[in-house]
């Protein structure tokens, strides 16, 4: 299945012969004498010779027929764009075509052989949509590449997954996985993948035939790309979302029934409960499920017993407005991270326009700049207070973070003058050798490790207080071995002169 090479079908226990070419990376030489590497580019005049009852395809659309010296159907095909060899294609057969592009400046059709064209849902559904997708993304429409021809063959016996030939993709047919789709029995997941297939293909049309690598050394240029845009551009526009929740009167029969038991409900709604855990909070959550569960006891429900149940313990936020949106409404979300003063905040977006809430979107600023960027010193207060919550100190943790990280001065400072204080005191060094300590003192070396094992100023703090504490260490830690780990674990870590001195 390399090269030009004969394949076969059945249908209605009758055997056909089909023609057609696989020429990636190095086999198009064994078809027609060429300088066969990708840096080689050229335009090709395909001519093909055939019986009148088969169909002939190549990269680019028919520009004549007559007949040939032999008697034979003489096609002759419009001049390729320049392009690589390995990208010339074509496929002598009886298949037969379906899909339109009204109103397109370029013919997209899909074929196959003849039993197979009912099964062309979602590339006759998709395909154009991909292509203008892939038109707008890159700037460049598809016949602007040079070629006014997308057509997608499906091939019996093909060796590849598929091949991006400019203007003839061709696809596996054999399992009917990559190309086509039954559409009553075809999982969803089935025709995402036949979606992915097709996405990728076309986005080699601009990344690999237009634009092509230089030699196979470098291969990602193609494939990275088309892998890429492969998940990108159909996550754009196509429905690979839906609401949460439908009106019950759109659930009728047992099929629209199953239809429910789909990814979206399943990863979807395991990922909503999540969310509405994250912001309510373990116990809240907790309590409001209770009451949901008591207040529903042996009875039905839909999604407005539990947000109302929920909505008692929102603290005053409005629950059911606010996830009324997450369950009812389609669309793949994204969202936009950013700050505002001292407050990360997260602005809803999405392709299709649609809005989802957000706990934290108070703050509708654009990205601020980090002159503009001000931290607020009562922050640190709140996070030291043991009594805030739980997630109040990760959050804090992560302004911290952030703020440091972006250069604010505050945080700059307040964290150097918080490590020389811990380095002076060493408080987490001597909980180990304190009295009624809650570290534990097969636990001790770990927090030793901890500090001398996180970088060059730590070695120096275990050393201080192993020099200072050794009479009390060696009471608290009894037996030498323990002692003699610390000092080993140290010793692996010195580097400098006067840190040998001190531990000999
Ligand atoms: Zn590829």
């Amino acid at each position: 299945m390399d090269g030009f090479y004969k394949s076969t079908y059945e249908e209605d226990g009758k055997k056909y012969v089909l023609v057609s070419t696989q020429f990636e990376e190095v086999a198009t030489r064994r078809a027609f004498p060429c300088f066969d590497e990708p840096s080689f580019k050229a335009t090709f005049d395909v001519s093909i010779s055939h019986s009148t009852d088969y169909t002939v395809l190549a990269n680019t659309i028919i520009k004549d027929e007559g007949v040939g010296d032999d008697g034979l159907t003489l096609t002759q095909f419009e001049t390729t764009p320049k392009m690589s060899t390995y990208l010339v294609a074509f496929v002598v057969s009886k298949f037969e075509a379906r899909g339109e592009s009204p109103g397109k400046d370029y013919i997209f059709k899909v074929y196959s052989r003849p039993e197979a064209t009912k099964f062309m849902t979602v590339p006759t559904t998709y395909g154009t949509t991909l292509i203008d997708l892939l038109s707008s993304w890159t700037g460049i429409n598809y016949v602007d590449l040079g070629n006014r021809q997308a057509y997608q063959v499906a091939i019996p016996d093909f060796a590849a997954g598929a091949m991006e030939n400019w203007g003839l993709i061709t696809f596996r047919h054999s399992a009917e996985v990559d190309l086509l789709d039954e559409a009553e029995k075809t999982s969803h997941s089935a025709k995402q993948r036949i979606i992915t297939v097709v996405a990728h293909e076309l986005s080699h049309q601009w990344f690999g035939d237009y634009v092509t690598l230089d030699w196979w050394s470098d291969t990602w240029l193609n494939e990275g790309f088309a892998t890429y845009f492969e998940f990108h551009i159909p996550s754009e526009t196509l429905p690979s979302s839906v609401p949460l929740s439908v009106e019950q009167s759109k659930i009728n029969t047992p099929r629209e029934d199953s239809s429910k038991f789909d990814d979206i409900s399943y990863d979807k709604g395991g990922s909503i409960v999540r969310m509405m855990r994250y912001i309510l909070g373990e116990q809240s959550i907790k309590d409001g499920l209770r009451e949901y569960l008591h207040s529903n006891h042996h009875s039905n429900t839909n999604p407005s017993q539990l947000l109302s149940s929920l909505n008692q313990v929102a603290g005053g936020l409005d629950f059911v407005k606010f996830m009324e949106n997450w369950i009812y409404q389609a669309g793949i979300n994204c969202a936009s991270v950013g700050r505002c003063d001292i407050i990360a905040y997260v602005n809803p977006s999405s392709a299709d326009d649609v809005s989802f809430k957000l706990p934290n979107s108070t703050c509708n600023s654009d990205y601020i700049s980090k002159q503009n960027f001000t931290l607020d010193n009562s922050a640190f207060s709140n996070i030291s207070d043991t009594g805030v919550l739980h997630v109040d100190i990760l959050k804090g943790v992560l302004i911290w973070d952030w703020a440091c990280k972006l250069g604010q001065e505050d945080c700059i400072n307040y964290a150097i003058t918080t490590f020389e204080e811990y380095k002076n005191t060493n408080s987490y060094l001597s909980e180990t050798i304190a009295t009624n300590s809650s570290i534990r003192k097969q636990d001790a070396s770990y927090v030793f490790r901890a500090v001398y094992s996180n970088n060059d100023v730590g070695v120096d703090v275990a050393l201080t207080f192993l020099e200072n504490n050794l009479q009390k260490i060696t009471e608290t830690y009894k037996g030498m071995s323990a002692l003699s780990n610390l000092i080993n674990g140290i010793a692996d870590r010195v580097k400098t002169e006067d840190q040998i001195n001190r531990v000999s």
